[in-house]
């Protein structure tokens, strides 16, 4: 039996998505294997039981619940400044892009990115009349420790080249894109497109355009399979005139200069967290399992680094550079930003054990 600490104050907080057996599952005759003990956000498998912060389906809360949760009060945090970050983790089919809403193919589900944006509007909407707002949208993947623009319109003829063979198609006079560190800490993505939105009609154009502009490959597990991590970032400026109000009458009177904020929220659909083993069959799939595994792998380290506060006050380094993916969400992991993890599993009995896996690596980020 794995031990969790309780009452340890972290910076991540950890939910467990439990999605329905699938048609496919049900036909193949599996049973379900995970339990959820009644009004704890605990499962078991097998021998083994885990807690989380909140664990969704399958007997579990209500995965409606999961946007007010989880990730609502990261969209308020951004008002206020603090970058955040919303991990959805799993191996391929566990449910990561049904839960984000990074694909398109789930009829009336809304994922927690339409949620996302919707919620962002509306509170926008009754602060407008006060706050200047500008807002930003990229759509990136990381595949093979390359970073890749899904906005760049040119990159969709590219992702079909790709998505049938080898290696890295260059596109005539783009250069690649790189993460970049500002002195003050602030990560950018030189060479990347940011889209300048207004509407919650333009946001969502820009997750439809990179969403089929993303690269998947086939696999002999899942022919959907998704080798990338997908990266969507919405980034919120302000501007608010601040007045200092006359005690007489109660109106502002003397201007005071402006406050700004610049905050960002990225949204990230990770590539599947099966072994390359599983899928390999050519060197070009392993290659992507080898580099997702070092993605991942980074990740993990970075998020259990963060949320042990003994390490973090000793001063203990924070494994940021192992990775793409750790290196460009270094300013909104940990400090004064937000993290959720919300780790996807099947309940499927074939699947037990790389759901044994997911709840373990989910268990370290705690
Ligand atoms: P992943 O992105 O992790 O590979 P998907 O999100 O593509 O997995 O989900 C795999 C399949 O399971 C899809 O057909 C999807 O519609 C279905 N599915 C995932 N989560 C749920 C859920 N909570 N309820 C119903 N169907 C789901
Ligand atoms: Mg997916």
């Amino acid at each position: 039996m794995e031990m969790t600490p309780s009452s340890e104050i972290c910076s991540v907080k950890v939910a467990l998505h439990i999605r329905p057996l699938i048609a496919d599952e049900r036909l193949q005759g599996c049973k379900d294997c995970v339990s959820v003990v009644p009004r704890l956000p605990q499962v078991q498998i097998g021998t083994h039981s885990f807690t989380f912060d909140h664990v969704y389906g399958n007997g579990g809360a209500e995965p409606s619940a999961m946007f007010e949760q989880c990730v609502a009060p990261l969209v308020d945090g951004l008002f206020q400044g603090y970058n955040a970050t919303v991990l959805a983790y799993g191996q391929t089919g566990s449910g990561k892009t049904y839960t984000m809403g990074t694909g398109f193919k789930d009829g009336c589900h809304t994922g927690l990115i339409p949620q996302v944006m919707g919620a962002l509007f509306n509170k926008i909407e009754t602060l407008k009349h006060q706050t200047e707002f500008q807002l930003h949208v990229s759509f990136i993947e990381i595949l093979r420790e390359e970073v890749r623009d899904l906005l760049d319109s040119a990159s969709e003829s590219k992702s079909v080249v790709a998505n049938g063979h080898a290696g890295k198609v260059a596109v005539p006079g783009k250069s690649p894109i790189q993460i970049r560190e500002a002195s003050n800490g602030v990560i950018t993505l030189a060479g990347s497109t940011e889209v300048a939105v207004s509407t919650l009609q333009e946001m969502a154009a820009c997750l439809e355009q990179g969403s089929l502009c993303r690269a998947t490959g086939s696999t002999n597990m899942n022919n959907q399979s998704s080798r990338s991590h997908a990266i969507f970032t919405i980034t919120l400026e302000q501007m608010r005139k601040l007045h200092s109000v006359s005690p007489v009458n109660d109106t502002p009177d003397e201007d005071m200069g402006e406050e700004y904020f610049c905050a960002k929220l990225h949204l990230v659909d990770l590539a599947g967290s099966e072994r390359a083993k599983r899928t390999g069959t050519d060197g070009l799939r392993l290659k992507e399992g080898i580099h997702i595994n070092k993605g991942l792998l980074a990740l993990g380290n970075v998020i259990s680094a963060l949320g042990d506060e003994k390490k973090r006050k000793e001063g203990m380094h924070v494994p940021y550079r192992d990775s793409k993916l750790t290196r460009l969400l270094q300013d909104s992991l940990g400090g004064n930003s937000k993290t959720v993890m919300i780790a996807c599993i099947s309940p499927a009995d074939i699947n037990a054990e790389e759901t044994l896996n997911t709840l373990k690596y989910a268990n370290r980020a705690r």
